[in-house]
Order: structure tokens, then C-alpha cells, then sequence
């Protein structure tokens, strides 16, 4: 279709909401479904968990050599978050965006805002369990964090849901597949917004 090919980049999509939410599942099920999207890989200084793995769900970093990316400038945002750093590399976004490919960055509400601040055309989408108890349900039930970190993640929940007006879409995580099938929609429409077409060209061809 002439209109795709005169698409020239690809968006930015933003999404977080609290710990135990299903991001992670939920951004496995968009990649199933859609082409032209890819998930950013974040760098943290936080200790591998399970059968997590370097390059794959994170890039695992130390404290130095994690601050010595936010010296040399390679990351697009980072947040403090528990006590660890996370961040999101820059240039492999930067390269996708410009391919016309949609990168889904998984990130906490700080460094939402900062993409958003950054790149007002970012699209931000909250996700939350469908009840603060389900939450807490789910963090629970995860089992990988001590009842310490459990308690300090439901806390910070709180913290983030005070957020969600500043999110450009609020999704419920009831139900996997269809919170997977209301996302790609937002995907697709933001993909069909007129600033990412070169309207030049497109007005040319048409
Ligand atoms: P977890 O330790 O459970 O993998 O992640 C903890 C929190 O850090 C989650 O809210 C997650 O979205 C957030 N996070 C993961 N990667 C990044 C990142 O690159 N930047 C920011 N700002 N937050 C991140």
C-alpha cells in the first residue's frame, strides 16, 4: 500500500503500571501478533532473577558500568527504581524508530514521563490488574521477591496509579488475550496518525 510506504518512522510506545501487572506476558503476546515491533531490551544493576537472562530480559549490569552509561550519554531515560538502576539503551530505539519500527519500552511511571517530556508524540499506556487485591495477588503469587519486597513494590503501586491521568491510554489486565487484543488496536491506530506519514511525499503519490 502506497500509504506504508510512505511511513517514515516508528513510534514510541510506553508501557508500564505496577509490578505483578503481566507486562512482560502482556508485551510477549503483542510481539506474537504484530510485525514491525520490537520490545527494547532495558540495562539494570539489579541481580538476575529465575531463568532470566543477560542480552534476553535484561542486559545485567553493575553499578559502575551502569553509570558509566548515563556518563557517555547512551541512554534515553533512567530511574531509580527499588534501589536499582534501570535504563533504557538508546541507540538501538533510535535505529528502530528511524527503520519505521514501533519500539515497546516496558518502564516504570519516571521514566515514562521523561520519554513523554522527550518525545511528546510517545504513546503511554498504564496497565493494571483489574483490583488492588488481584494486584497484590499477583505479586504474591509470583514468588520471586521476599515479603519485604512485596510490601515496598505494593507500595510503590500506590505511588504510580496517582499517575495514570498523565497516560495517554489506561489499559485492564483482566483477561490476557484481551488485554493484549485492546493494545495491539492502540498500536495500530497510533500507527495511522498523519505525523508519521511524510505528508509531502504521501500528498505526491496520492
Ligand atoms: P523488575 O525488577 O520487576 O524487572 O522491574 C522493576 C520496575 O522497573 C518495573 O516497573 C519496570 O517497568 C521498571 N523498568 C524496567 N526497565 C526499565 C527501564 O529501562 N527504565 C525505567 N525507567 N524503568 C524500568
Amino acid at each position: 500500500m502506497g500509504t506504508m510506504r510512505n511511513k517514515t518512522k516508528g513510534n514510541l510506545i510506553v508501557i508500564s503500571g505496577p509490578s505483578g501487572t503481566g507486562k512482560g506476558t502482556v508485551c510477549q503476546g503483542l510481539i506474537k501478533e504484530l510485525t514491525n515491533l520490537q520490545l527494547s531490551i532495558s540495562a539494570t544493576s539489579r541481580k538476575p532473577r529465575g531463568t532470566e537472562q543477560h542480552g534476553v530480559d535484561y542486559y545485567f549490569l553493575t553499578r559502575e558500568q551502569f553509570k558509566s552509561m548515563i556518563t557517555a550519554n547512551q541512554l534515553l531515560e533512567w530511574a531509580d527504581v527499588y534501589g536499582n538502576y534501570y535504563g533504557t539503551p538508546q541507540q538501538p530505539v533510535v535505529d528502530a524508530v528511524n527503520r519505521g519500527v514501533d519500539v515497546i519500552l516496558e518502564i516504570d511511571v519516571q521514566g515514562a514521563l521523561h520519554v513523554k517530556s522527550k518525545y511528546p508524540d510517545g504513546v503511554l499506556i498504564f496497565l493494571i490488574p483489574p483490583s488492588r487485591a488481584e494486584l497484590a495477588r499477583r505479586l504474591k503469587n509470583r514468588g520471586t521477591d521476599n515479603s519485604g519486597d512485596i510490601e515496598h513494590r505494593l507500595q510503590s503501586a500506590e505511588r504510580e496509579i496517582k499517575e495514570i491521568r498523565k497516560y495517554d491510554y489506561l489499559v485492564i489486565n483482566d483477561d490476557l488475550g484481551d488485554a493484549v487484543k485492546r493494545i495491539c488496536a492502540i498500536i495500530i491506530a497510533e500507527r495511522c496518525r498523519p505525523r508519521l506519514f511524510d505528508m509531502e511525499l504521501f500528498l505526491q503519490c496520492y
